[in-house]
């Protein structure tokens, strides 16, 4: 049965990177829903969260969420898609979901070493380090209980692409 394939995992964890290639090996369509707020907005992410606040915000990832799910797509989903309990059930009941689980630390290394500034405003206005320890942490959780199967995302994009057909017993094309 063919069905979309939700990335789920922190900022950083490799979403876009992966979700690319992943749909490129399956010979899908890839969507981001950040991406997909931008464009239909015409809004960064830190506009809206300035002019709607953080609920506003979510109210918005949830109904993109929705508008690019289709069968046959690669979803990558923004950081905080997981936290609210309906966005969770949605994924797991109309497809796969997959979380791109990665240390702290490699998370932290990526960020710096390509900061996006401007694009999302930091949660806590603490150190990158110290926030995504804290995001991650709270956040652990969720991204296991949203999963049907945990990949390690510390590894090369093209490892964790094999890894997530493997997971998905599908083979490369
Ligand atoms: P996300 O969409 O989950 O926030 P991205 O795909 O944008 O993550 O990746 C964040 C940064 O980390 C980018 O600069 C990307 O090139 C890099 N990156 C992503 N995946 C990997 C990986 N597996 N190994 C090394 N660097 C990676
Ligand atoms: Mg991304």
């Amino acid at each position: 049965m063919i069905q979309p394939i939700f990335l789920v995992g922190a900022r950083g964890c490799g979403k876009t990177t992966v979700g690319v290639a992943l749909a490129q090996a399956l010979g899908r369509g890839f969507v981001d829903t950040d991406n997909y707020l931008l464009t239909t907005t015409n809004m960064s992410v830190a506009d809206i969260v300035a002019q709607e606040g953080w609920d506003g915000f979510r109210a918005r990832e949830t109904q993109a969420l929705k508008n690019v799910t289709s069968p046959d797509v690669v979803v990558a989903t923004g950081g905080g898609m997981v936290l609210a309990e309906h966005n969770r059930q949605f994924m797991r009941e109309q497809g796969v979901v997959i979380y791109l689980r990665a240390p702290a630390q490699i998370l932290a290394n990526r960020l710096e070493a390509f900061p996006q500034e401007g694009q999302r405003p930091t949660l806590t206005g603490k150190p990158i380090t110290d926030e995504i320890v804290e995001v991650l942490a709270a956040r652990e959780a969720l991204y296991r209980q949203a999963a049907h199967h945990v990949i390690d995302a510390s590894q090369t994009p093209d490892a964790v692409v094999d890894a997530v057909l493997a997971a998905l017993q599908i083979a490369r094309a």
